[in-house]
């Protein structure tokens, strides 16, 4: 241990062992700073603050908290190295499918699929009739479909007895 190290913990009236940790040290930056501040401070801890002339000088208190934290000091973690693990997950197309009624697709009679073409120019969007039963059989009356072309989704909306 440096003898500033030392000093530091002397200052902020901290152990030298075992080594306090970094939620110990900020506690201890915080006591020293209120008892520098009689005002702040309550009775009970001003009644065993030393005299004023032994007290350290804010700058001290600061000075020590600094030295105790500064990333030489391979005791307290500093949270702002640790790299991140959360990947940002994907977005959910189908969260995001603008809605669209059915009465505005085509419907093809021969083969019972309505159709919508797609802003892409490329793919589009194609419901089956067959789905809407099934869909309406279980009390839903909007189905997702996702373009041919592209990876956009449409929330295809329609009413019972539509189809
Ligand atoms: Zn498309």
């Amino acid at each position: 241990m440096s003898t500033q190290t030392a000093q530091a913990l002397s200052t902020l009236s901290l152990p030298s062992s075992p080594p306090p940790t970094a939620a110990q040290i900020k506690a201890a930056y915080h006591r020293a700073l209120l008892l520098h501040h009689p005002d702040k401070a309550r009775p009970s801890i001003t009644t065993t603050t030393p005299p004023p002339s032994k007290r350290p000088t804010i700058d001290a208190i600061r000075t020590a908290f600094l030295t105790l934290t500064s990333p030489s000091n391979p005791n307290p973690t500093h949270p702002t190295n640790r790299p991140s693990t959360t990947a940002p997950s994907p977005p959910d197309p189908a969260a995001h499918a603008e809605p669209l009624d059915i009465s505005e697709m085509d419907y093809d009679e021969e083969g019972r699929v309505y159709s919508y073409p797609c802003r892409c120019g490329v793919g589009g969007y194609e419901v089956r009739e067959a789905w809407l039963e099934t869909a309406a059989g279980e009390g839903v009356f909007e189905v997702l479909v996702g373009c041919g072309g592209c990876s956009l989704w449409r929330r295809v909306e329609f009413e019972e007895g539509e189809s």
